[in-house]
């Protein structure tokens, strides 16, 4: 090796595609692993379906229903238990060796996604049409929801008390949904709108059926609203559905196509929902996994991160510190002393670089696909607002964690300075007086309908995960 060269790889921090540097067993190892994360991500399209795969996933394992029902059970080092909040959240834990009050290890990461959701009162039928109104949850770009096949996913609570699940239009055999956009031919007045207007909030209309209700052939039909009528008529004999039922019913438009390899070479997943569930899958992979901990390890699935983390099951709430609350007073700590010792990464997606649009990055401090976990000490926008700003401490013992352990990781930022932003739940946690780093795989087409992630990196990111709940110290 040449002096210069010599010198370039001693002083200089580049990491690299990790084709190579991963080695064959590794290369096969990420193959496996994505396929069971794609599966995942077929099945679970909504927060509440991710938290009965984990709840099932957890059982299987051996993990019991916090207190398991009884007030004085007390945790010792190798057991574990779930918590669930609503049907919405839910944390995971293993008791570790070392107490309570030298900290825990807790992975948090996301199980909603953008999506669509229908409004209280959806139904409405126009010029012989019948159409759901929606409100869509979380940042998207409209124009992208449009013309694509759509499934319904939700839950029902009928007016009886009865509860209903509904999945429709995931299955061959199912109908599904659309919500329609104008043809190119006559939507020159469209094009003139600005972008950001192309298609509008109210202009998402989900097309559900065009027949309307006739009780008798030979009946011409009797006043408006048929079509809408005959919808409800079908809700109501499969369902047993009103339309007041739809008041009391969370229901939600997610895209329909299941989780696929993408390129000739195979090395990309395309998906719907891998923000952030791809750190979800990884956090429950390598949680599952760990048989007794040095640490307590604490993995949390949160949900309304991409509405802003408000809401009782979001981590704005204090759901999750009144959990650890808990936990403490049942393993005799001090609270605030455990919470100050304690470690987290917050584990969700960053920006790949995207070389279609490298105007919105900054090349040098922005994640490439293939390049392994990325690492990401603040998020935020405009001067670092909104966001935890991981210590120079804490992204050093995180980083180290990972250098032992050769998982290859790369820094990471949102793009560029002052093109825009973005936050996690990273300040939720910091709050409670934890350490907390951000750390991820490279995402392209983030909250598009069809996402896509490297199986190199999100191998990376499992192995990075499982490297931080065995961490020694
Ligand atoms: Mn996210
Ligand atoms: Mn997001």
């Amino acid at each position: 090796m040449g002096k210069t060269k010599e010198l370039k790889e001693r002083l200089f921090f580049e990491p690299a595609h990790i084709q190579k540097s991963i080695g064959s067993e590794g290369r096969e190892e990420a193959n496996r692993f994505a396929e069971g994360y794609k599966s995942f991500l077929s099945s679970c399209k909504t927060e509440r379906e991710c938290v009965d795969y984990i709840k099932s996933e957890a059982e299987k394992n051996g993990f019991c229903a916090f207190d398991c029902g009884k007030e004085n059970v007390k945790y010792k080092p190798g057991d574990r238990f779930y918590y669930i909040n609503r049907n919405k959240a839910v944390v995971i834990g293993t008791i570790g060796q070392k107490g309570l009050e030298e900290g825990l290890s807790i992975l948090v990461s996301h199980i909603d996604s953008p999506r669509i959701d229908l409004k209280p009162r959806p139904v409405y039928e126009k010029s012989e049409l019948c159409y759901f109104k929606t409100h869509y949850y979380g940042g998207i770009k409209k124009y992208q929801w449009t013309a694509l096949p759509l499934a319904i996913h939700g839950k029902v609570i009928k007016k009886n008390g009865e509860e209903l699940t509904l999945k429709i239009g995931e299955l061959e055999e199912e109908p599904l949904f659309c919500i329609t956009d104008l043809l190119p031919h006559l939507a020159d007045e469209q094009m003139k709108r600005p972008f950001s207007k192309g298609v509008m909030g109210e202009e998402l209309n989900l097309l559900v059926g065009s027949l309307p209700y006739c009780a008798d052939p030979s009946e011409a039909g009797d006043g408006a609203d048929l079509v809408k009528l005959n919808i409800f008529k079908i809700l109501n004999d499969k369902y047993g559905l009103t339309e007041q039922d739809m008041v009391t019913a969370e229901i939600s438009l997610v895209p329909v196509f299941k989780a696929r390899d993408v390129g000739f070479d195979r090395s990309l997943i395309g998906a719907y929902g891998q923000d952030d569930r791809v750190c979800a899958y990884a956090s429950l992979m390598s949680h599952l996994r760990l048989n007794i901990p040095t640490y307590t390890a604490l993995t949390v699935f949160a949900d309304k991160e991409e509405t802003g983390s408000e809401g009782n099951t979001g981590l704005e709430s204090f759901f999750f510190g009144f959990f650890v609350e808990d936990l403490v007073s049942k393993m005799g700590a001090n609270c605030r002393k455990v919470l100050a010792n304690s470690c987290c990464l917050s584990a969700d997606v960053n920006a790949a670089f995207d070389p279609s649009w490298p105007d919105a990055f900054e090349k040098s401090n922005t994640a490439m696909l293939n390049h392994g976990a990325v690492v990401t000490k603040y998020t935020g926008s405009r001067g670092k607002s909104g966001t935890s700003d991981a210590a120079a401490e804490f992204v050093h013992k995180v980083t180290t964690i990972l250098d032992e352990n050769s998982v290859a990781w790369q820094p990471g930022m949102l793009g560029k300075v002052d093109t825009g932003g973005g936050g996690t739940v990273a300040k939720y946690i910091a709050r409670l007086n934890v350490d907390v780093l951000d750390v991820g795989v490279p995402l392209l087409s983030m909250h598009s309908p069809y996402e896509i992630t490297s199986k190199l990196d999100v191998y990376m990111l499992n192995r990075a995960l499982e490297a931080f709940l065995r961490r020694s110290r």
